[in-house]
């Protein structure tokens, strides 16, 4: 079996917690309890016949070179780039993060992933993902579990090609 290390990241509340605790144990907290360092757990994914053990960090603090410990990073996979659709300060420097992602992670995988949606209409959706100089891979909500699932299970499908 092989196992690939997957982080999470994106700016305080935008859910990064919320969608690991989603994934890894379908439970969903309206409460929001600070991440302080890391927590980690893993879950096998299985791809037409193939397992990966996807080890998840979920990790405190922003994409920023000073607020994330460089360790964090190590041998890192796949990203998971979480946003909020409700601010705007938390996808405007989109671009400026997954730079600093690519640079930081030759040849990772990263996955962009809109979150809280079960907070907008579609039509209020529509335009925050005209204002997003990139589309993002998923639109999830941790609350209600939309989509939340294709997120991982697509990087892990990334992660065998
Ligand atoms: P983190 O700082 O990125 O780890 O964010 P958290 O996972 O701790 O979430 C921050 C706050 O947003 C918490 O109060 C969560 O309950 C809330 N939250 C997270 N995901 C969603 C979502 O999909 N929908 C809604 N309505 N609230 C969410
Ligand atoms: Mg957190």
């Amino acid at each position: 079996m092989i196992s690939r290390k997957v982080i999470l990241t994106g700016n305080f509340g935008v859910g990064k917690t919320s969608l690991f605790n989603r994934f890894l144990y379908n439970r969903f907290s309206e409460k929001y309890l600070t991440t302080i360092g890391v927590s980690v757990d893993k879950k096998v994914v299985e791809i037409d016949g193939v397992t990966v053990n996807l080890i998840l960090w979920d990790i405190a603090g922003e994409v920023d070179q000073n607020k994330v410990p460089h360790s964090y990073f190590l041998g890192s996979s796949g990203v998971i780039y979480v946003f909020d659709v409700n601010r705007k300060p938390t996808y405007e420097h989109m671009e400026r993060d997954l730079a600093y992602l690519e640079e930081k992670l030759p040849g990772v995988v990263i996955k962009i992933v809109g979150n809280k949606i079960d907070l907008l209409e579609t039509d209020e959706l529509a335009i925050v993902a005209q204002e997003l100089s990139r589309k993002p891979d998923y639109w999830t909500s941790a609350k209600n579990g939309d989509a939340v699932e294709d997120v991982f299970v697509s990087m892990a499908a990334s992660l065998l090609e």
